[in-house]
């Protein structure tokens, strides 16, 4: 019983192409985005997506400034390649997992505020960043002061498994530098911290992991990497797609027209 919920819960998360986006309302034309941005979902709907900062479920507690809709928008060029690794990564039955993709000017602006904010340390500091203070997160690079994401060539991401059910985690956040004994409530492989753990733990190489929770960063990096996407070696889920001088926007992420309003 368990394993069919898994079945079906991984198959709302992971489309087939063709089989996917069961509207109720008549497809129109897509939200007009700027030249050269794409909706991800439009390009490849097999990658799953969840985006943090549409949701309460972020370092900062609430919906960030700018996600209007849980949406993955990149440029052509980056989703175009995203859509060759998930290709890759079929072969391996394996999916992506998107976090975070473009990300609006404001939103970066909304982080920085967070990070002056007083503290008001809690289960959200104890899950989110346990060894390094709120106000100390931008000089050790973990919070940027401008983003790559906001060029919209730049992804967070994971890999899910679609042979075997995911392992199971605890029914509670543990801390993100604790033990990595206890993966998070997530259908994600364990990489050993959760997205956007704000420690040494999440650096890609870090020996703090088990070594195949460091050889999974290995393939997600690999896999990356031959597609064209650069690793940020502090983050094991940051990836930037080649060198580009493209302009930073700051618009807010809508919901793709044509979009049934439950998504
Ligand atoms: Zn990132």
């Amino acid at each position: 019983m368990a394993h069919l919920a898994w079945a079906a819960a991984l198959t709302a998360a992971l489309p087939l192409a063709g089989t996917a986006q069961t509207s109720t309302i008549a497809p129109r034309a897509a939200t007009k985005l700027p030249a050269p941005l794409v909706y991800l979902r439009d390009v490849d709907a097999t990658i799953a997506q969840d985006i943090k900062y549409a949701t309460t479920d972020n370092f900062t507690g609430a919906r960030v400034d700018g996600y209007e809709a849980g949406e993955c928008i990149l440029t052509r060029q980056a989703a175009e390649a995203l859509k060759d690794v998930q290709a890759d990564l079929r072969r391996e039955k394996l999916s992506l997992k998107v976090f975070d993709c473009y990300r609006p000017k404001r939103a970066v602006r909304a982080f920085l505020r967070w990070t002056r904010r007083p503290m008001d340390e809690g289960a959200l500091t104890k899950r989110f960043h346990p060894r390094i203070a709120r106000d100390s997160l931008v000089s050790l690079g973990y919070i940027a002061a401008v983003s790559g994401h906001s060029r919209a060539d730049t992804v967070d991401l994971t890999l899910v498994s679609i042979a075997s059910p995911p392992v199971v985690g605890t029914s509670t956040y543990t801390g993100c530098a604790a033990a990595p004994d206890r993966p998070e409530p997530d259908t994600s492989i364990d990489m050993g911290t959760g997205f956007d753990c704000l420690d040494a733990k999440s650096y890609t190489g870090s020996r703090a992991v088990t070594p195949e929770q460091r050889n999974w960063r290995n393939i997600l990096r690999r896999a990356m990497q031959a597609r064209g996407f650069r690793n940020y070696p502090r983050e094991w889920w940051h990836f930037s797609y080649r060198a580009t001088t493209g302009a930073a926007y700051d618009f807010p992420i809508a919901h793709r027209a044509g979009q049934a309003l439950d998504r």
